[in-house]
């Protein structure tokens, strides 16, 4: 008798990752020149990223190869575990099936290592020297800094002054995997020496962060700068978790009833849901949830408009849901969230009706967490907590309904270095109420 092949190991790593561009029915709207406002040209984002970068961002070729030196670099972690969350499941007493993909398991701690690493890779193949960055609550910092040390780059983040301050081991971390880690505002870019005279005291801002990291990447031919969320290329890098759960998935012969992602700036999410996008457009009845905490309501809130990336207006316009490059969000302690836009993939997919999206209180975040760490053992990082609560929701209404679903969550990365902000809702220090 032939066992059934199961795929275990590097032989389920995809090899391609999955470009939406390829099956939307509607056109994205194209990024407009930050001055004159035409369509934006490969050239115009020559001077930030490598040619294969750019030709990533605006190609709409279905599958697109991963390089060999990526899938090895891939191999330190991935695949990644599909989990079924019995525990939690029978503490919710629901008829729910409950998975998550979790995306904590590596060196830096969350998903966005599935993209520094192929940045880092394809700007030292186009020798690239250096690169800058910003980082909110430090995971796109350390995951960029841990790519740059294995492809041998120099790297310079700046981090939002808020997270600097609350989240030192971060900060050890960068500097550990050999990065220059730089609180923002600061005084070393005209962006952040504006900033500080009009406010010493800002708890700065992703945006403010990304117009420092852009200013001094435009300052030298050796030099590129790197995005951790909301671009084409980012969120077709992140395609490989949903690749996996799909094939993980059917291998056990189940077809996903509510996808769940948390969104800052909409790459995991993306991520995970983008490869059963074909599936929903075919008909296939699937609900896709993007939580944003209440701080930061960027698509429950925001206005379907062009804006820029940044605060300074450097970035290219896009068209998205956003709050204003000028919002400055609230303090709280998912700084992964705290950004003013949107992914223009997910921000267009939102529009037509294909996605759905909740915001979520700051202490029902973290009181889902707590049930998910004490049922299934990891403490997720205080962003994924907030998908965790419209799974958890989303598993008490099967409940009520008396039916069985199947939710998948991604679980974007753990919380061992939030243990602080945990500490916070412990002892009760976390309102319930968050003015936003
Ligand atoms: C950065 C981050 C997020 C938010 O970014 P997206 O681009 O929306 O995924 C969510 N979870 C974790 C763990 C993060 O580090």
């Amino acid at each position: 008798m032939e066992p059934t092949k199961i795929l275990l190991g590097e032989e389920a790593i995809p090899k391609f990752w999955y470009n939406i561009l390829a099956d939307l029915p509607w056109p994205l709207p194209p990024a407009l020149h930050p001055k004159t406002r035409s369509i934006l040209s490969p050239d115009d984002l020559a001077e930030l990223f490598p040619e294969s970068l750019v030709e990533q961002e605006m190609s709409h070729e279905r599958f697109i190869e991963i390089p060999d030196e990526v899938l090895e670099a891939y191999r330190m972690w991935r695949p990644t575990p599909l989990h079924r969350a019995y525990r939690l499941e029978r503490s919710l007493d629901t008829p729910a099936k409950i998975y998550y993909k979790y995306e904590g398991g590596n060196p830096s701690g969350s998903h966005k290592l599935n993209t520094a690493l192929p940045q880092a890779y394809f700007n030292r193949l186009e020798g690239i020297k250096k690169l800058t960055t910003e980082t909110g609550a430090g995971q796109w910092g350390s995951a960029l800094s841990l790519a740059c040390s294995l492809f041998d780059l120099e790297c310079r983040v700046f981090m939002v002054r808020i997270s600097y301050d609350q989240k030192p081991y971060r900060r050890i971390l960068m500097e550990t995997w050999g990065a220059t880690c730089i609180p923002s505002p600061s005084q070393t870019t005209q962006a952040g020496r504006n900033a500080l005279q009009q406010d010493p005291e800002t708890p700065g801002t992703l945006g403010l962060a990304i117009s420092e990291a852009i200013e001094e990447a435009l300052a030298r031919s050796d030099t590129h700068y790197a995005l951790g969320s909301v671009l084409n290329h980012v969120l077709l890098h992140q395609t490989v978790i949903g690749l996996e759960a799909k094939a993980q998935l059917a291998s056990i012969g189940v077809m996903p009833d509510v996808i769940v992602g948390c969104v800052g700036g909409g790459s995991n999410f993306a991520g995970l849901a983008l490869p059963f996008v074909p599936e929903k457009l075919s008909g296939q009845k699937v609900k896709m949830v993007c939580v944003e905490p209440i701080a930061t309501p960027s698509l429950t809130k925001g206005t379907y408009t062009y804006d820029y990336a940044d605060t300074a207006g450097l970035t290219p316009l896009l068209k998205m849901h956003t709050l204003g490059k000028d919002f400055v969000p609230p303090k709280v302690h998912a700084g992964g969230l705290r950004y003013h836009g949107m992914a223009p993939i997910v921000s267009l997919l939102y529009d037509k009706g294909l996605l759905e999206a909740e915001a979520v209180e700051q202490q029902e975040a973290f009181s889902a967490a707590v049930i998910f760490a004490r049922t299934e053992g990891v403490v997720p990082a205080p962003e994924s907590a907030h998908a965790l609560r419209v799974a958890i929701n989303e598993a008490m209404l099967a409940k009520e309904e008396g039916k069985s679903k199947a939710i998948i969550l991604n679980l974007s990365g753990h919380g061992y270095l939030d243990l602080s902000a945990y500490d916070a809702y412990l002892k009760g220090q976390i309102p319930s109420k968050q003015e936003a």
